[in-house]
């Protein structure tokens, strides 16, 4: 792996595990605040990399993270963009993969790494996964490829033994070092006794055009999970939800779901109402494939778009970026069929 002689590198602290400390009397985690997470790492100094950070004030535990934190992020890194080589975003594990997400859209045109971390055990905990992870995110930010360019020019998440791209990563284990998966794109490089970047899997802008940087998501949206059981009065509320233009489904398999005529009439009035509706799929590999079984087929001919084989999470925040971007709900429709930033595969 190669590197510049001295990178600059921007860390933005925003809380999670990886900083956090015991409550002495209620012996509950909380997070504090960034001079004692890098005390605890005094081998960052031994990179020896130009490191600045910003912090969250106070950090936050990732389950409090909000559209408003991901535009502060967004906009944070907007500020310093020229001035560093690559960023390296601290974040609990909770919602990483929603910010990941959220982050790659309200970023248009982005050539440097964003590199999200977190950690399972905290930093100050003798067995902590942190410190391995913040060294390995700030490497990987600041290495360069073959012409001096940033080898990762997207927003990634760094954690254990893998670089996945940030908008393909879910959260899958609450206990485990190894806690996020991407499991409908390969690994951007995977973590060893070296770094091994897997270049044909990393994302390049199709614009070489500066940064834009989107700060408006619309939270006008929700998840709706199917199960066996659901009844027509829980549907028609939820579907009537005020505010709520944008719908993810959460579908069974291949996107499937009941074929009773109260389902698909709901969610066809729903849709003939202007609500988006998209199709994810419960299952944490795999998409949707709606033309597989006539429960997936009747949910298109309710006018469901597919949401292939995107994670929950992407989809979510896509919905809120194209909302925030003001568009109707035939253009939010129109590019959900498209992958933005590699969030989505689509095959046809
Ligand atoms: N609750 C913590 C958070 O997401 C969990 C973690 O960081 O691992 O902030």
């Amino acid at each position: 792996m190669t590197t510049k002689l001295r990178p600059r590198l921007l860390i933005i602290y925003t809380g999670g595990t990886i900083g956090m400390i015991e409550n002495p009397s209620t012996h509950a985690l909380q997070p504090f605040d960034f001079s004692h997470l890098i005390d605890n790492v005094p081998k960052v100094k031994k990179l020896g990399y130009d490191i600045d950070h910003i912090q969250f004030n106070p950090p936050i535990d990732s389950a409090n993270m909000s559209p408003k934190h991901w535009s502060d992020i967004a906009q944070a890194i907007e500020e310093h963009y020229e001035h560093y080589d690559g960023f390296v975003v601290l974040h609990g594990t909770d919602t990483m993969a929603f910010t990941a997400s959220a982050l790659s859209f309200l970023l248009e045109n982005l050539h440097k790494p964003v590199i999200i971390t977190g950690s399972q055990l905290p930093i100050g905990e003798v067995r902590t996964d942190g410190e391995e992870n913040l060294i390995t995110a700030l490497q990987v930010a600041a290495a360069i490829d073959d012409h001096g360019e940033p080898m990762v020019q997207e927003v990634a998440i760094l954690f254990n033994d893998s670089l996945l791209r940030g908008n393909r990563s879910t959260k899958m284990s609450a206990d485990n070092f190894n806690a996020f998966k991407s499991n409908n794109y390969p690994p951007l490089a995977r973590i060893g006794l070296s770094i091994t970047f897997q270049t044909d899997n990393l994302y390049r802008s199709p614009r070489h055009e500066p940064l834009t940087v989107r700060t408006s998501l619309d939270t006008g949206v929700m998840f709706l999970e199917l199960h066996p059981g659901i009844t027509e009065s829980t549907l028609r509320h939820l579907l009537r939800t005020p505010d709520i233009k944008g719908v993810v489904l959460k579908t069974f398999g291949a996107g499937n779901g009941p074929s009773e005529s109260w389902f698909t009439g709901l969610i066809r009035e729903a849709t003939s109402r202007g609500m988006v509706v998209l199709n994810v799929t419960q299952c944490v590999d795999g998409g949707v494939n709606d033309t597989l079984y006539e429960t997936g087929n009747s949910l298109t001919a309710a006018g469901v778009v597919s949401g292939h084989d995107i994670t929950s999470e992407a989809a979510i925040t896509k919905l809120m970026y194209l909302f925030g971007l003001g568009l109707s709900a035939d253009e939010v429709k129109r590019e959900l069929e498209h992958a933005l930033r590699g969030e989505v595969t689509i095959r046809r």
